[in-house]
């Protein structure tokens, strides 16, 4: 079996013509993937028990001539910020080493209801803040592509596996730019949907304003299905969408041409680099196709970075103070007080990273500082919002790069948190506005580093994002 040539229908037609069992092919990717993981550190851990079972679930049903489901015997990695019942999460953390969630996120119900086989969870930057995969507390990844560079970050790991063709498909999460980022750096599909169009219940919260779930796949109909399976409303999280959900896959062959596309400029006016340029060669092939490509303005780019990192930390200085010692953590050995547990806690448990996030976001979320920042930050979000739904009222999508430069190497910008912060400015902007935006793959460097490029279009239409997506993919073939 060649792994990592499979697809979602690939699997699906050999299960179907009895070429394989699903439990043939779990058996065969996790032994692949034990193997190769060793190369780039992608997996955290493996749930051998747990796929088989699914697989087996699998088989019974085609041999009782039921559907077996969209996602039949598809191998599949998660990012180890989404609860597992009975399988470690550790968010990158050493406060979650070990770890045993007690209830599944939804996103895994669905995709293990759709038939999908979860072969273990990835690793990823510590509760998913970084752009590097290097705050993970086990190690950094390598980026398959090329092993003395990152993978990109925080779902570096899912990015990785992916590419390396350790799984067919992976879910990660994007709180400002955690799958497109990676996504592009590893060279393969990565989409972060609409806020609140997949449900965030069980996926360890960071900024919940901001936190997504999204798949990363090798190409955009994969990442479409995988889209299709989890999304939709979920009781069990307030603010997931009610609207209803499109097939995807179904809407994706059809005509780009006529469909606009906006250039924005603050984004491209920097930009005189061999990433810009692989950027604008995709627009080209975009207008080849039949788009309309014109110059758009998005005025508050300049003060999305501050905005973000306020907004981020602020919410993730609340959410990480459940990390107290006392329910689920780790804990600090033989303290004499409360309070020393709790210092002694979280000053051993949590990385560099969590705490400079905590201290920047209990400082503006402070009685005095609260209006002059947090405040602020949350009217420059909604200007930034604004630009988005003013571009929108001229053209379907927005098209630009996903990170000014291609994937770094290793430990360049580790001790330069500025320097990291600042490789986000194309990916936050979406995030804050909370509209779909994806990366798909367009070209290499002449260092063969990947770059992807940013689809964005209005909430709620990733078929169009899909649409155009596809359309550029199978020019690239
Ligand atoms: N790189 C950004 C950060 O460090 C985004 C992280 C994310 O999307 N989870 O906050």
């Amino acid at each position: 079996m060649d792994i990592p040539s499979l697809t979602i229908s690939s699997v699906r037609e050999s299960l179907l013509a009895r070429h394989f069992s699903a439990v043939e092919l779990a058996a065969d990717a996790l032994s692949f993937a034990e193997v190769e993981n060793p190369k780039t550190g992608a997996y955290l851990c493996f749930c051998p028990e747990r796929a088989l079972a699914a697989a087996r679930r699998v088989d019974d049903r085609i041999s009782r001539g039921e559907d077996p489901g969209l996602l039949a015997g598809v191998p599949i990695a998660v990012k180890d910020v989404i609860v597992t019942q009975g399988v470690t999460t550790t968010c990158g953390s050493r406060l979650l080493a070990g770890y045993l969630p007690p209830y599944d996120a939804t996103a895994i119900a669905r995709i293990e209801a759709a038939g999908g086989v979860i072969l273990g969870k990835t690793n990823c930057d510590e509760f998913a803040m970084g752009s590097s995969n290097e705050n993970s507390a086990f190690g950094p990844v390598r980026n398959p592509v090329a092993p003395d560079r990152v993978p990109g970050g925080s779902s570096g790991g899912s990015a990785a596996v992916v590419a390396q063709g350790t799984a067919v498909v992976a879910l990660g999460s994007d709180t400002g730019g955690s799958i497109r980022q990676p996504a592009s750096f590893c060279g393969v599909v990565g989409v972060t949907p609409t806020y609140g169009r997949v449900s965030r219940y069980g996926l360890t919260a960071f900024a919940s304003s901001l936190d997504h779930i999204g798949p990363f796949a090798r190409s955009v109909k994969d990442a479409a299905t995988v889209l299709g399976v989890i999304a939709g409303r979920d009781p069990c999280d307030s603010t997931s969408a009610d609207a209803p959900v499109p097939d995807y896959s179904a809407q994706l062959h059809g005509s780009v041409k006529g469909l606009k596309l906006g250039l924005p400029r603050e984004y491209l006016k920097d930009l005189n680099s061999e990433t810009g340029d692989l950027i604008l060669r995709g627009v080209y092939a975009l207008k080849a196709l039949g788009c309309e490509v014109r110059e758009i303005s998005l005025p508050a780019t300049d003060y999305a970075i501050a905005c973000y990192y306020i907004i981020a930390t602020a919410e993730a200085s609340s959410n990480l103070a459940r990390y107290d010692g006392v329910r689920y953590t780790s804990r600090t050995a033989h303290p004499a007080t409360l309070a020393d547990m709790y210092r002694g806690t979280r000053g051993e448990g949590f990385g560099a990273e969590c705490k400079r996030r905590i201290m920047l976001g209990t400082y503006v979320l402070s009685h005095g500082y609260y209006d002059a920042y947090y405040l602020k930050a949350q009217k420059v979000r909604a200007l930034i919002a604004c630009d988005f739904a003013n571009a929108f009222a001229q053209v379907d999508a927005v098209v630009a790069p996903v990170s000014p430069f291609p994937a770094f190497k290793l430990g360049e910008k580790v001790d330069d948190p500025l320097a990291m912060y600042l490789s986000d400015i194309y990916t936050i902007t979406g995030s804050l506005a909370g509209i779909p935006c994806m990366s798909v793959p367009c070209g290499t460097t002449a260092e063969g580093l990947p770059v992807g490029m940013q689809i964005l279009t209005k909430h709620f239409d990733e078929a169009t994002m899909f649409r155009l997506a596809h359309a550029y993919e199978h020019t690239q073939s």
